[in-house]
Formats: structure tokens, C-alpha cells, sequence
């Protein structure tokens, strides 16, 4: 007697930045789903301890490692067995292999940007974490997009909300977006007593467990700002109609408004895993065992709106975002290198928007970058505000900062 069982095609995946935060949570995922999913390449900026265990796990064809030294030490440690691959050029080559259908983009900032256009010019599926290469290069990548076929699904998971919310609509019936945010740790706090925020208050995070970079950018609003940008390029609406609301509770991911008034929200408990298995299963949705939501538990849901006085890095993200050009890469830049001084204890956690602020006054915004234009205009912010910070750190410097 015959029998069809209906298999799953099994994807193979490639994931740019396996021992960061999303990088821990996809592989988790995908150990629960065997038979769907194959991790076929691997890759780290340096945490070679972690992509070790991660190597003899899940068995991938080949690994990436940023870092020459940890990369060498890597090679000389596994004999072989993965290939492991080097620097940029080893991340390209990692996404570029015939064998890789889905790229899990979840480096920090910057660094995954050249990788992830290539996965998108080679016409895969990217599963997009890191929302800075879409904040830099927006445009570009929308355009290779269009042009090689390729899918972008967002894992951030206001956007996975919205993309949710949005199914079986009709993009013409939005009215607005609008992305929830916690409002992080010190949405109570007075603006005077931002000058004494330490690290460790910073990185104690209401909801969500992150890495480092976000959760100051969580603690500042800028992670809200950048997620406005990275909500603009994903769904082609312009700034005024992508709105933030402070939900302390972080259960709505996010919402729609439609043109009829009525609204759609997509809520959940606060969970990585959620919105990353929704991206590699998408378009079906795959039982799981997450936690459920309960609504008893939840009690109370509430909601109000940024205080922009307080947070002035979301107001500069509207703004980079209204300029366009390279503006928004100034911002993202500048802000990396601040936050990078901030949790390095060199500047005050009230300095981070005004060495933003600084960095998009003096760098000019050119128009229709191309990468090139990208990577300069990244450098240039990043050069002045590195030469910035020092200035704000060193006791014997008085120093005007413009507002
Ligand atoms: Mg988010």
C-alpha cells in the first residue's frame, strides 16, 4: 500500500553571526526542526570558543571568522574539517555557496553589510536581524531586490508584527505603522539625571534579553529610531505615516492602522525565537512550543507617547531619515562609535545624541550614495566621533557641544 508523507523541502541556511544573540536563538530554532532545516555555513567575528561547539553541533560545509587571528587559530584547531574561511571576503563566500538558500543576517552594525548585499544580489532568502544594513543601504538593497528576485523578511520583531499584520492586505489600504517600544530602562527617569546613567543600569534591559549594542540603543530610543528607518525601506512608507508608541509591556509587537480605521496588532510573549522561526517558515506557520501568552497574566496593557525632549534620538532619526542621502549612515555610524565609548566608560550616556547630533551637522549628506558613498560617509562619522569622544572624556578639555 502506498503512502505519501508530505516532506518539506530541506533549506539549507547560512547564518552571519552564529554566536551573537540572534545567532544563538536561530540555531535553537533550528534544532527543533530537523527535517526542514540544515545549517550549512557558520560564522563569528571573533568568539571562536562558541563557533566550535556551534561547528560540532550542527556540522556546516563551512565556517567564517572575521578576525584573522581567531580565524587562523580556528584553522589550526579543526584540521580541516569545516573549511574555515576569513575576514569580509570569507563572509561573501559563505553566502555566496550554491548550497545556501536562507542568510540569517544577524551581525552587529556595520560589518554584515557587504555579505548580506551579496546573499540579496544572488537572489536568496535573507532573513534580515541586523537592521543597520537596511538603514545604510536601504535603497540599494531594495533595488537588488527588485532587480535579482530576491526575499527580504524581517526578524526584528516590530517589523515580523507589521508583516504579519499586513497579510492579505492591500499596501494601498495602510494608513500608518506603528511600532511599539518598550521604552527601556529609564522611561521614568528625569532627562537631569541622565548624566549619571551608569553601564550596568543601561544594560538592564525591561523585556527583552539582547546583546549589548542594541540595549543601549534600547535605553536611548535609537534602536526605535533605527527600527522607523529600517520600517520605511521594508514597507515604502514615507515618515509620517510610521508612528512609535511607548508600551511598557512590550505584548503588542506592533500594529496598523488601516485606512478604514480599523487596526491590526500582532501580539506574543517577548521572544526572539518567534519572529526568527516566522521568518525561515514564512509563508506557513509551524507549531512550536514557545510559551503562550496569557492574557490573566498580562493584566494590564499600556501605552503612551515618546517623550522626544527626553530621547533625542529618535527625533534625529526622523530627521536623518527625512534628509536621506548618507544621512542615515552618519547616524547609524556615529551612534555605533558613541555607544561603543559609552559602554567603554569614555563619555556620558547624555553625550551618545549629541555626538550624533554633532556628527550629522558637520559630515555633509550626499544624495543617492552609492556604496562607496556609503562606506566613506560610515568612515567620516565614525573618525569624528572616535576624535569627538576623546575630546568629551579628557578632564583638561572644555568643549562646546552644539545642540
Ligand atoms: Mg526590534
Amino acid at each position: 500500500m502506498g503512502q505519501t508523507l508530505f516532506m518539506p523541502d530541506i533549506k539549507n541556511i547560512c547564518i552571519l553571526g552564529s554566536t551573537g544573540s540572534i545567532g544563538r536563538s536561530s540555531l535553537d530554532v533550528i534544532a527543533r526542526f530537523p527535517d526542514r532545516f540544515r545549517v550549512t555555513c557558520l560564522t563569528a567575528n571573533r568568539n571562536i570558543e562558541l563557533l566550535n561547539k556551534q561547528i560540532e553541533q550542527f556540522k556546516p560545509q563551512v565556517a567564517a571568522v572575521l578576525d584573522p587571528a581567531a580565524a587562523a587559530s580556528l584553522k589550526h584547531s579543526r584540521n580541516g574539517s569545516p573549511r574555515i574561511l576569513e575576514g569580509q571576503e570569507g563572509f561573501v563566500e559563505a553566502v555566496s555557496r550554491p548550497d545556501v538558500d536562507i542568510v540569517i543576517s544577524s551581525l552587529v552594525g556595520f560589518a554584515g553589510l557587504r555579505a548580506t548585499i551579496e546573499a540579496v544580489r544572488l537572489g536568496k532568502t535573507v532573513a534580515l536581524a541586523n537592521k543597520e544594513v537596511l538603514v545604510v543601504a536601504g535603497a540599494i538593497i531594495n533595488n537588488l531586490v527588485a532587480k535579482h528576485g530576491a526575499t527580504l523578511l524581517p526578524i526584528d520583531s516590530e517589523h515580523s508584527a507589521i508583516l504579519q499584520c499586513l497579510t492579505g492586505e492591500d499596501r494601498k489600504s495602510i494608513a500608518r505603522l506603528i511600532l511599539t517600544a518598550s521604552g527601556g530602562p529609564f522611561l521614568h527617569l528625569d532627562k537631569d539625571e541622565f548624566s549619571s546613567v551608569t553601564v550596568d543600569a543601561a544594560l538592564k534591559h525591561p523585556n527583552w534579553k539582547m546583546g549589548n549594542k542594541i540595549t543601549i540603543d534600547s535605553a536611548t530610543l535609537m534602536n526605535k529610531g533605527l527600527e522607523v528607518i529600517e520600517a520605511h525601506w521594508l514597507f515604502g512608507l514615507p515618515p509620517e505615516k510610521i508612528a512609535v508608541l511607548i508600551h511598557p509591556q512590550s505584548i503588542i509587537h506592533s500594529m496598523v492602522e488601516f485606512v478604514d480605521g480599523s487596526v491590526k496588532a500582532q501580539l506574543g510573549i517577548p521572544d526572539m525565537k518567534m519572529p526568527i522561526q516566522f521568518a525561515l517558515t514564512y509563508p506557513e506557520r509551524v507549531s512550536s512550543s514557545f510559551h503562550r501568552l496569557d492574557f490573566t497574566e498580562v493584566g494590564e496593557m499600556t501605552f503612551l507617547l515618546p517623550d522626544t525632549r527626553k530621547f533625542e534620538c529618535l527625533d534625529l532619526a526622523y530627521e536623518a531619515l527625512r534628509q536621506g542621502g548618507t544621512a542615515p549612515t552618519i547616524l547609524n555610524a556615529a551612534n555605533e562609535i558613541a555607544v561603543e565609548q559609552f559602554l567603554g566608560e569614555k563619555i556620558k550616556f547624555h553625550q551618545i545624541p549629541h555626538l550624533i547630533r554633532n556628527a550629522m551637522e558637520v559630515i555633509p549628506s550626499i544624495d543617492h550614495p552609492s556604496l562607496e558613498d556609503i562606506i566613506s560617509a560610515d568612515h567620516a562619522a565614525r573618525e569624528f566621533v572616535r576624535n569627538r569622544g576623546r575630546q568629551f572624556s579628557s578632564p583638561t578639555t572644555t568643549f562646546a557641544v552644539t545642540r
